[in-house]
Formats: C-alpha cells, structure tokens, sequence
C-alpha cells in the first residue's frame, strides 16, 4: 500500500497505529485467549475493519480517528476481555464495575467480552442434547481411564449449582459426581443450607476421571469444559459455588491460588460465582470448615436460605 495514502494521528502514521493494534491483539493471544476465541474473526480482519479502507483521503481520516480510539482503549479492552490474566488475578464483581470504560463502547464487539462469553449460547440447549453431544466421547485423553461419563445429576432448574473439578474412583464407577467420602461432605454441606441434593445441581470441569486423581491437564480443560458452559446456560442457576482451585480458576481464568479470593463474589455468566474449598481438602483440612461455611452462608444469604434447624 502506498504509505503516502496513510493519514497521520497525532504525529504518528497510521501504518505504526495498525502495528500497535496488532501487538494488542497479539498480546491478548499471549494472555491464552485463543481457546475461547475461536469464532473471532481473523487478526487481519480486525485490523482492516478497525483501519477502514485508507484509498479515499475522507475515508482515511474517518479511520484514523476510530483507529486512534482503538488503539487509547486497547488496555482497557485487553483487560474486559481477560480479567486479570495480566497479574493472574480474577476480576471480582466490585472490581469489574471499576473497569467500566466509555471507550470500550467503539471497539469490536468481540474484543470487549469476556472469555467465556465468547463461547455462544445455543439456542434451545437442553441437557438431554448436550449428553448426547458427548456422546462416547474421546475428544481428549482423559476418555483412555474411565469406566463411565460423569455428566452432573441434580435439579435441572436449580438455583445453585456446585462445579467440582473431576470424577475420582467412586464417580467414575458409579456416573454420579460426589458419591465418595468427599461427596458425603457435600452432601452434608448442602443439608446444611437447608436445602436436599436433589434441589442443586452437581457437575464438574471434566467427565471423565484423570489417572490416579490428578488435576485435569490445561488441554483436557479446554476440550471439555464448554459442555460445564452449556449445562450452565441451561440450567441457569443464580449462584455458581466452585468446589477448589481447578473449577475457580477454570472458570474465573486465573492462576491464583484459591485461598487468595475465597468466599469473594464474582460475576460470572449472568450468575453469582462464589468460590470456596473443595470438601476433599475439608477432609484433610478439617480446620478450614469454618471459612467455607462462611462461604455458604454468603450463598443462603442471596438464595435467602434458612440454616438447617438441629
Ligand atoms: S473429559 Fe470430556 S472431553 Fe475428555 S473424553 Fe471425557 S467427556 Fe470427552
């Protein structure tokens, strides 16, 4: 392209203006925003719509100015789309309400959202469709190990939903999520707030059981969990509790370790996400049962539950 065609904003040519719009999107990549980016447009798309055609010198000027405004809200941008990643810290619902930009109203619609609600609604999505869209499934390594599909039981209308990492032994021989000594727990937990385990609803990150209890691997994560997005967009409960670091971090997309945001509200999908331990380290942590029935209450407060009576 003709660089004498290019217009100038503020002393600088819009050539190095699209250069620098590249390096934010390159930047956003580098965050690990690919995985969840998958129905965006291309990188030269982007660019070329941001920029305009620059043929006409009246159209150049137009884009230059919506180039400029991209370029002074691309922090803003980068952070609204990946809350955090920068520092590795979630975006809790005060802090989110902080990050408001006017700017960020110009920019490309895709860019401005956040991770997962990159991953689109379905229209219509049941349940019943989404098991049948897992199938036998072998779409990642974790299918090799496990005896059954562990797919989330409970209320399909639920107003909370608890989000665990992954089946262990007694899930993956049962297909039920939480039947083990943990599950017991959570059971108990759930009795707790005065509600029955058939009034929730039980799912976790990945369906199938990692080798010998590990954590899910990032891959296995990315595969698996967009089917954990559409139970939620299904079920639509107004609280999410996470159980662990695995379920917070995966969804909250952070690398922080739980206890650094605990029991701290976050918004997450047009429901409430309150993360807390998960019950197979109250099990080896009994003295941190305290802080997660802190956790809970904050739940039954929202739901305006009463504590079970003795
Ligand atoms: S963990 Fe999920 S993606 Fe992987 S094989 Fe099981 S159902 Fe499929």
């Amino acid at each position: 392209m003709d660089p004498a065609k290019r217009a100038s904003v503020g002393g600088r040519s819009e050539t190095h203006l699209e250069e620098q719009v590249k390096d934010w999107l390159r930047y956003g990549e580098d965050l690990g925003l690919s995985p969840y980016y998958r129905d965006r447009p291309p990188l030269h798309a982007i660019v070329e719509s941001a920029a305009g055609p620059v043929e006409s010198p009246s159209v150049a000027t137009s884009s230059a100015v919506s180039t400029a405004a991209i370029l002074a809200s691309a922090p803003a941008m980068i952070a609204a789309a990946a809350p955090g990643r920068a520092s590795g810290a979630p975006r809790n619902v005060a802090a989110s309400a902080s990050q408001k930009s006017p700017a960020a109203t110009i920019l490309p619609a895709t860019a401005a959202r956040s991770l997962f609600e990159v991953i689109e609604r379905i229209e219509g999505d049941t349940l019943l469709r989404i098991r049948e869209d897992i199938g036998d499934c072998t779409r990642c390594k974790l299918h090799k190990g496990r005896t059954k599909i562990v797919f989330g039981t409970g209320n399909p209308n639920a107003d909370l939903m608890f989000v665990g990492e992954g089946p262990g032994r007694d899930e993956d021989l049962s297909g039920e999520p939480f039947v083990g000594r943990a599950g017991k727990l959570l059971t108990d937990m759930i009795k707790a707030m005065g509600l029955q385990r058939e009034d929730v609803y039980i799912a976790n990150v990945v369906k199938c059981r990692p080798p010998e209890n590990r954590l899910p691997e990032k891959d296995e994560i990315t595969t698996c969990s967009p089917f954990l997005m559409r139970q939620i967009d299904t079920i639509k409960p107004k609280v999410i509790c996470t159980l662990g670091s695995c379920s917070a971090q995966t969804l909250l997309q952070t690398t922080q370790g739980i206890s650094k945001f605990r029991g701290e509200w976050f918004d997450f999908r047009g429901a409430k996400l309150m993360p807390t331990y998960h019950p197979a380290y109250l099990l080896r942590n009994p003295g941190a049962k305290p802080e997660v029935w802190k956790d809970l209450q904050k739940v039954m407060a929202v739901l305006g539950l009463q504590p079970k009576k003795r």
